[in-house]
Order: structure tokens, then sequence, then C-alpha cells
């Protein structure tokens, strides 16, 4: 019983998605990954786009292929991260890797990470993907320098994410996602 949208909807609830809405266009109206993300932006290379996630290419390449994985839901960056988002962290790697795949790149020579702030150019979560690795520029091995104080490589990440298991159980975070949920269905 998942779906809810027969329910008459009373003028609170009117009000609120309304907010929402409105909130959401502002975020599209003044972040240039959100505008990408749901407008047609021609200046955008887009290589990928699903119901989640929009890979495009980064306009400063720092090897052949450079792409950037940004979720469409605003997130402002890897720190409002935590053990929960592992799967959409391994869905991005999923996304990060087809596309390689596709545009003829191998995936087990690419560069996959994300920038530390305050070395974040855009406030959206994004992922780099760069490759052929071992053919990545002097700024660019600089720039995307594996876990180093401002470029963590995905697997680094998710080493952390897990690290983060025991803050998780019995969170209020996870009650609401495990716990609250089946009894609402
Ligand atoms: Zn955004
Ligand atoms: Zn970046």
């Amino acid at each position: 019983m998942g779906d809810t949208s027969w329910i008459v909807k009373t003028p609170e609830q009117i009000e609120e998605r309304e907010r929402k809405q409105k909130a959401h266009d502002k975020l599209v109206e003044s972040c240039v990954f959100c505008n990408i993300a749901f407008r047609n932006d021609l200046r955008a290379d887009i290589l990928y786009k699903d119901s989640k996630y929009v890979v495009f290419r980064d306009i400063r390449p720092s090897a052949k292929e450079h792409y950037l994985v940004v979720t469409k839901k605003h997130i402002k960056n890897l720190k409002q991260l935590s053990y929960d988002d592992i799967p959409m962290i391994e869905n991005m790697i999923d996304v990060a890797k087809a596309t390689l795949v596709k545009n003829e790149a191998d995936p087990d020579n690419a560069r996959i990470g994300f920038h530390l702030p305050p070395l974040v150019s855009v406030d959206h979560l994004h992922m780099h993907v760069i490759a052929p690795a071992d053919k990545i520029g002097f700024f660019g091995r600089l720039m995307f320098r594996p876990d180093s104080y401002w470029f963590l490589t995905v697997e680094t990440f998710l080493e952390q994410l897990r690290a983060k298991e025991s803050e998780f159980w019995g969170s209020e975070k996870m009650m609401s996602n495990w716990y609250v949920e089946p009894y609402m269905r």
C-alpha cells in the first residue's frame, strides 16, 4: 500500500507541496548542477541520465575521459553522507564504470573520487571519473591526488562510510528508514 495518492490532500498538504516545488525551482535556478540535471542545458555534454543520476563531461578535462556523476538530489557535499548512503555511492560507481565502457575507456584504469571541501567548485555532490588514470596530466595529478587532503577516492570514502556503521544502527535516521516505514505501507 505504498501509493497514497488517492488520499484527498488537506490544504496544509497542498501548501507543503507548493513550498517544496518552490524550493526545488529555486535550486534549479541557482545551482549549476541542478540546472544541468533538470533543464536542457545545451552547454553540458550529457552522457547519461536516469531518474537519480546524470553524467556529463567535465569542462576542464584532466585526461581523455573526464566525467562528473551527479545526483539529481541536491546534496551539498560528501560530508552530508553516512552509512545508509553506501548503496547510492555504489550505484554512482556502477553508472561511472558503465559510462567509461560505453566510451571505450578501461574502468580498471580510472581515477574515481570526490573533492573535499573547501576544494569544491560547485556545492552539489559530484563524483569525478577520470581515465586513463596513468595518462592524467601534471596539474590533474595534483588536483586528483588519491587520498590527499583535497581528494578522496571512492574506495577510501566507502571505507569511511562503512566505519560509520555503529553510529548508524539505532540512530533516528535508521529508525525512520528501516523500522517505521514497513508499518506505513
Ligand atoms: Zn544542486
Ligand atoms: Zn570537483
